[in-house]
This record gives C-alpha cells, structure tokens and sequence, in this order.
C-alpha cells in the first residue's frame, strides 16, 4: 500500500502522528505492508514553496493508493491573497485527485453519548449514520450570475446534474451500503425540483441491480426533521451537494464532538482521501492537546473502503470504543470525572487496545 501522508498545519501534525502509530500497529495485526510519503498542503506548503498545493503534492497524491491528511490552515496565512490561501490547497488537491463523493459519517460512540444535544432514549445506544455527499456538482459548481434590473439586483445560481454524474456516487452509496446495513436513503425534494426527479429516476433504475439494499426516498425538509427526532432510522443517507452540505453538519451536530469525526472523498476506484472532518485548531496546537480520534477513524475508513479491510475498521473503532469505556479523555470530550490524557497518550492508549 502507497499512502500519501499530509499533516498540513495547527495540530496536522500532531495528530497525524498518533494515525501513523495505528497505521503501523495495524500492518503488523493484519500483516500488510505499507509505504508512505510524507507531502505538504496549505500553510506549510505556501512557507516552504510559496504556493499552497505545490506540483510534488499532487504527484505523490496520484500516484498513491490513499491519502491522509491532517488539516489545514490558520491565522499566519489569513491575509494572503484567496489563491494563496490554505483553504485553496484544499479545494486544489480533491479537484486533482477527481474525488467525487463525500463521505461522512456520524459516529456517536456510546461512551460520549452525554455530549450529544439529543436525550439518550433518542440516541439508543450510540449513532452510526453515513452522509453520501455529491461533492462536485449542483448549485455550487451550476451557472450562476447577477445582474442589474430595473429598480434593483437579481442573482441566480443553478442546480445541475447529469445523469452520469448522478450513475456514478448511486453506485458508490450502494456499495456503501452493501459494507453496513443495507439500508439507503436518497434525499432530494423531488416534489419541486427537476433535478431531484432525475435522482429519483436513476437511483430508481441503479436499484433494480441492489435488491439486496433496501432503498427509501425522502424530501430534504423532512429529512432534516427526522435526523433530529428518529437519528436512528438512517443508515446510509445518498443526497446532491447543497443538501448534503448541510444534512453533514446537522447530523455531526449529534454526535456532539468535533474532534471524532472521520470523513473520506472518493471516485470511482478504491483511492481514497481522508480526513478529520474539523480543523487545523490554531487555539490549541503544539499544545498535546488536540483529539486525535478523528484522524484515527480517518485511517480505519482508510483500511475498510480503500484496502478492504473490514476487520481493521471494526478492530479500530472497537479499540477507541475500549478507551473511552475506560474513562480517558482528551479536553474537548472530557467530563467531570474523566481521566484526563493528552494527544500523544491517547494515541498509545488506542494503539494498545488494537
Ligand atoms: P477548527 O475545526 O479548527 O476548530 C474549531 C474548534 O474546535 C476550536 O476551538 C478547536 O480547538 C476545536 N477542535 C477542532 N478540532 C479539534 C480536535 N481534534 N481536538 C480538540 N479540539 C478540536 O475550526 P476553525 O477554528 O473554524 O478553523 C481553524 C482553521 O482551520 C482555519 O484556518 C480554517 O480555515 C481551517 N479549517 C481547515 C479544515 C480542513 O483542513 N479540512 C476544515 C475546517 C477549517
């Protein structure tokens, strides 16, 4: 396995420190061999090279099976012009590497249920719901202008798919499905959109070919009431860019914790890029403070939907499961009580467990 590793700025570096060990404590469990080169992205890239996804980057990106990124970005960069911007390698490196599907999940462990804003009877034991975001279509990518009419303004923005594109992330979200429970949602608002009912009339016809996945449609309104009053209805929830920009947030929102949540973008392939889903944390980097978690389930996601390895992802999360249970804590998690460990502690303390 060729990996390509990105710590990038704030805690990039710290916490993908605590992934490399899970890595490597993995390809001894499950004896595999795996080789990685270390790149830069964002702030560190544009103080080495002056740019924030230099060409090397994306080269090693291509020619990898996966890459892991830590997070980018932080106040030092802020004022350079957008093209310089961290945020810019960002967006630069999923479009170089075509990722076109997004993944994240919302995993509440139960250990941290208490940290969820819903009641526990809610919650019943834990989450674990998956986001299938279109990532590179719809109304973000769609035409969109503004122009001056008489008395006032008028701007528009314009929500289009293909039906390739739509072909293409529909049979991503099933074999997704067919790895968990089997159970797909597609959200749209097919009742006034266009473009909805040719999700409908795809993921209708992709269907025919998953019997074994059972599949349920749902307006996007609803759905973001539902998330909220029956979390656990959903599984695997398959939805275009704008509805799933929010739907993501809205359902990590659950779980409580920034600091534990994983994401992936994909293609077609098994390559994959992933990532913690929160930031470069400037207010605590440096410090051995930051929740390394994330970035750990990012490397399970890794084994399991790159790799194959199924075992590796349960093994993993088990482990983080296991620590938890036992009380340890980074500051972002912690309650009254908890025993307070530190980034590099609770990477060994999973490490352990695995
Ligand atoms: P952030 O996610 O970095 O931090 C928000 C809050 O959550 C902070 O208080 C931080 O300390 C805390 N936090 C985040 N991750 C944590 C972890 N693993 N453990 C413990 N606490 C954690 O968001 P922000 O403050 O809005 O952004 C900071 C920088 O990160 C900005 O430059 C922003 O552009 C960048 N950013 C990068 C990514 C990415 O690389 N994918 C995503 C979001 C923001």
């Amino acid at each position: 396995m060729k990996i390509a590793i990105i710590p990038g700025d704030g805690i990039g570096k710290e916490i993908i420190e605590q992934a490399k060990k899970v890595l490597k404590a993995a390809s001894v469990k499950y004896k595999f061999d795996f080789e990685y080169e270390e790149v830069l992205l964002g702030g560190a890239a544009v103080d080495a090279t002056g740019v924030p996804l230099p060409d090397k980057t994306v080269e090693v990106c291509k020619k990898s099976d996966a890459v892991l990124l830590g997070a980018v970005g932080g106040p030092k960069w802020d004022s350079l012009p957008s093209k310089l911007r961290p945020e810019a390698g960002l967006l630069g490196i999923r479009k170089a590497l075509g990722v076109f599907a997004n993944l994240r999940p919302a995993i509440l462990f139960p250990e941290l249920i208490s940290a969820s804003n819903l009641k526990p009877e809610v919650l019943g034991g834990g989450l674990d719901i998956m986001i299938v975001r279109e990532l590179i279509g719809g109304a973000y990518f769609g035409e969109k202008n503004r122009i001056d009419i008489e008395g006032g303004k008028k701007a528009w923005d314009t929500i289009s798919y293909t039906s390739f594109e739509i072909d293409r992330i529909t049979r991503k979200a099933f074999e997704i499905a067919r790895k968990r429970n089997n159970k797909l949602t597609l959200v749209d608002k097919a009742n006034v959109l266009e473009s909805s009912k040719l999700w409908r009339e795809v993921v209708g016809n992709i269907a025919k070919e998953y019997e074994d996945v059972e599949i349920n449609y749902m307006y996007v309104d609803n759905a973001s009431m539902q998330l909220i009053r029956d979390p656990k209805q959903f599984d695997v929830i398959l939805t275009e860019n704008m509805f799933g920009d929010i739907l993501s947030d809205e359902a990590s929102m659950l779980t409580g914790s920034l600091g534990m949540l994983p994401s992936a973008s994909v293609r077609g392939d098994s390559f994959g890029l992933y990532e913690p889903v929160h930031g470069s944390a400037p207010d605590i980097a440096g410090q051995n403070k930051a929740n390394p978690i994330g970035t750990i389930m990012s490397v399970a996601m890794m084994l399991k939907y790159s790799f194959n390895m199924e075992q590796a992802y349960v093994d993993i999360k088990n482990a983080i499961s296991k620590v938890l249970e036992e009380g340890y804590r980074t500051g972002d998690i912690a309650l009254e009580g908890s025993k307070l460990v530190g980034t590099e502690e609770m990477g060994d303390l999973i490490v352990n467990n695995l």
